[in-house]
């Protein structure tokens, strides 16, 4: 079993700064969206995709997932306690460990994974938030939701309380399988129905990222928007033998620049120039690779 990952992430035309942060290793992705004054949802969100990199997708599980997002619970929880100015900061953090077959969702907030498996969006997630909570109880739909003035207010965030007891979630993932891992600035401004398209498009993932991030902009770009989209291929998917070989401990941790000036369309979009390719084989050490140079910015 191979994965190619594409991601893509842009502070959006209203926000001033980018407090979303992503993690992309080999079988271990992350979206993480922080909130708090003076730059604290930055700082919270880029702890926990921090914390998240030193798990070791080889080995680690549905255990070792949950132990790490709830050291970066702590972690942003004592920060918070030590500077006056991030007191409050939270994120939300939804993230993936894939492995031969098995993929392990963890989740807190109303980020959000989608499966896209043979033409059907399901997300795997749900949303911890004041409107996610009333659609579960049938009290409104998910349109509904999407547009409620009140749409943005989560119930459940890393930072905030202590002893957050994340989602965790393992399900089969096979070939053909493509993951959406999304802040609140995609799926806030895209509706399923459209987001199912893109993905459905037959294109490579980073295509696909860049497409996911421009079509929120194209909405209104209200929030920050930030996206890792993963396709679970064969070993002996076509053009593997031109990609390059990766370094197993390379992590990319974005966004490499939040931003302050105020926004453009056109000139703050971070994404790869390629996409990330990792292969996981049978053998002991697998190789990750990626198709080229992954850039910090466009
Ligand atoms: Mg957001």
């Amino acid at each position: 079993m191979g994965l190619v990952a594409g991601f893509a992430t842009h502070r959006g035309l209203v926000r001033q700064t980018n407090e979303d942060s992503f993690l992309v290793r080999r079988g271990l992705y992350a979206v993480c969206d922080g909130m708090g004054g003076a730059r604290g949802g930055e700082v919270a969100s880029q702890i926990a995709c921090e914390r998240l990199r030193a798990l070791v997708p080889d080995s680690a599980g549905k255990e070792e997932l949950r132990d790490a997002i709830v050291e970066a619970d702590l972690a942003i929880a004592t920060r918070s306690a030590e500077e006056p100015y991030l007191l409050g900061m939270g994120t939300t953090l939804t993230s993936v460990l894939v492995r031969e077959g098995t993929m392990v969702v963890g989740h807190v907030g109303d980020s959000r994974a989608y499966l896209l498996r043979e033409g059907t969006l399901r997300q795997l997630t749900d949303d911890h938030s004041w409107v996610g909570e009333m659609v579960r109880r049938g009290e409104l739909t998910p349109a509904e939701a999407a547009a409620h003035p009140h749409r943005s207010v989560i119930t459940k965030a890393l930072g905030t309380e202590g002893d957050v007891e994340p989602d965790l979630l393992e399900i089969p993932v096979e070939p053909g399988d493509r993951v959406l891992l999304c802040s609140d600035g995609l799926s806030g401004m895209v509706l399923d129905e459209q987001i199912r398209d893109l993905l459905g498009r037959p294109d490579d993932v980073q295509a696909i990222a860049d497409a996911l991030v421009e079509t929120a902009l194209a909405h209104g770009g209200e929030d920050n928007v930030t996206v890792v989209v993963l396709d679970v291929v064969t070993d002996d998917e076509p053009g593997e033998a031109a990609a390059e070989d990766l370094d197993e401990d390379t992590v990319i941790l974005g966004p490499a620049d939040r931003g302050e000036e105020p926004a453009s369309a056109t000139t703050d979009l971070m994404r790869p120039a390629g996409g990330v390719r990792a292969r996981l084989g049978r053998r002991a050490s697998p190789l990750v690779r990626r198709t080229s140079r992954v850039a910090a910015d466009a």
